[in-house]
């Protein structure tokens, strides 16, 4: 086994092509759960690796997958490849660099919840990527892994891609459902979780393209092996997106809490420091713009689901993006919520309303234009949206907000303190 599990095509050159993928081990965890092991025996195994859903949330993935009822058919999988969190681009290159552990992973969940289609929903923008994707699906169908009567087995299960049309919301699982299904992105209202009510209806997994690729090497070397990396709580490997004010940005993979923010940041094999000398680390934002902001102070939390929550943040997809000191944190706030009030999907009030009223509010204050009691107001808007609304961008959307109003309130004192009295009747 090399340094890798995930992205092993950094290792092996043309890793994408079936050929080079069955040489270096590909196909074999679906061989030999398809030949020597039950579909509880599938669940059974991925449970016991404690593996947790890597599109955000870290839920159990064998817990998701034992939820899903025996007696109901047809049944679904769907892959979740709509990454668009800010900052986010780890299921790209797993579907551009190793394509073929993921559609071995959906095989393998597919076979393990006895669903008889996959659909994988990849993001509108990631067009070139998609087309990847489908030739590699192409070439697992030509060599019988995919399509009827897989392997002799009398299993048969097919694969399809999706290509999305450019939505943030459509990575919420249900508006993901809801488009695929032919309509409007809008998220529908959980509990039923789409593991007994997903896609038309039909029990449906949905599994994020990093949280699938894990299931190969789990499934073929088991439970135990799969433990030895990690921590008790979150084990296994993970892709840390950085990006932002870094001299080196991109994905690295490492074990879970094994690594600090500051080891990826700072570290050489990781981020090599910030972009310029003499910088500091302002802020971290732990999951792209969904997730608090943390301060410096939270430098050496380890990149573990525990641990950053602990630290009052979220791993989430864990895409970090470092903030140094010449980032002004209220501009930065306003990108965000700029961002959330563009993708809104308009279904329920305070998301649509909040981060609207969010937008404004912060353009007058980086205008120059903020009024007495602005960071207070801004306070209370995020507040009345915060666990009210259908899906979790609502919530997301308050991040930003709450988090940097938290460290960083001076910064928008300041904003305030320069801001000129406006005259009666100017536009807000
Ligand atoms: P969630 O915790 O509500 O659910 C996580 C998963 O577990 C879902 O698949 C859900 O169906 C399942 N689940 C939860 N409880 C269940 C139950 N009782 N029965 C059956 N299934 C159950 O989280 P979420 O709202 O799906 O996702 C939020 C996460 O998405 C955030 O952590 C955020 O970081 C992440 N996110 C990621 C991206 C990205 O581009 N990767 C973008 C935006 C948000």
């Amino acid at each position: 086994m090399g340094r890798y599990v995930l992205l092993r095509h950094r290792e092996i050159p043309d890793l994408h092509r079936l050929e080079v993928y069955v040489r270096h081990g590909g196909y074999e965890a679906w061989r030999k759960a398809l030949t020597a092991m039950s579909p509880e025996q599938v669940i059974e195994e991925v449970k016991a690796s404690g593996l947790r859903g890597r599109g955000g949330a870290g839920f159990p993935t064998g817990m998701k997958w034992s939820f899903v009822p025996k007696d109901v058919f047809p049944k679904y999988v769907v892959v979740n490849a709509d990454e668009s969190e800010p900052g986010t681009f780890k299921d790209r290159e797993i579907m551009e660099g190793n394509p073929h552990q993921l559609i071995e992973g959906a095989l393998l969940a597919a076979y393990a919840i006895q669903a008889e289609r996959v659909y994988v929903y990849v993001r509108g923008e990631y067009r070139s990527v998609a087309r990847r994707l489908e030739a590699a699906i192409a070439e697992a169908y030509a060599a019988g892994f995919i399509g009827r009567n897989v392997l002799g087995t009398g299993y048969s299960v097919e694969m399809f891609v999706h290509l999305g049309a450019g939505a943030y919301i459509c990575g919420e699982e249900t508006a993901l459902l809801e488009s695929l299904e032919g309509k409007i992105g809008h998220p529908r209202v959980r509990p039923p979780f789409p593991a007994t009510y997903g896609l038309y209806g039909k029990p449906t997994v949905v599994n994020n393209v990093e949280t699938l690729a894990n299931v190969p090497p789990i499934v073929l070397h088991g439970a135990a092996w799969y433990r030895t990396m990690g921590t008790e709580k979150s084990p296994g490997p993970k892709i840390f997106c950085l990006s932002g004010r870094v001299r080196r940005p991109g994905n690295y993979e490492a074990e879970l809490g094994k690594i600090t923010f500051r080891d990826l940041i700072f570290g050489e094999e990781y981020g090599q420091g910030l972009l310029e000398d003499g910088r500091t680390v302002k802020a971290i934002l732990p999951a792209g713009a969904s997730a608090p902001m943390l301060p410096a102070s939270a430098l050496d939390t380890p990149l573990d689901y525990e641990s950053v929550q602990a630290a009052g943040s979220m791993l989430g997809s864990a895409s970090i993006i470092v903030l140094d000191d010449t980032v002004d944190i209220v501009w930065a706030a306003y990108k965000m919520i700029r961002f959330f009030q563009h993708e809104s999907c308009g279904k329920c009030t305070p998301c649509r309303e909040g981060t609207y009223w969010l937008r404004r509010v912060y353009e007058r204050i980086v205008a120059g234009r903020g009024r007495p009691g602005d960071a207070e107001l801004l306070e209370s808007i995020a507040r009345q949206m915060a666990g009210k609304t259908l899906c979790p961008l609502g919530d997301f959307a308050t991040s930003p907000v709450l988090s940097s109003l938290k460290h960083f309130r001076k910064e928008y004192e300041a904003y305030l303190r320069r801001t000129i009295e406006a005259p009666v009747g100017a536009p807000a």
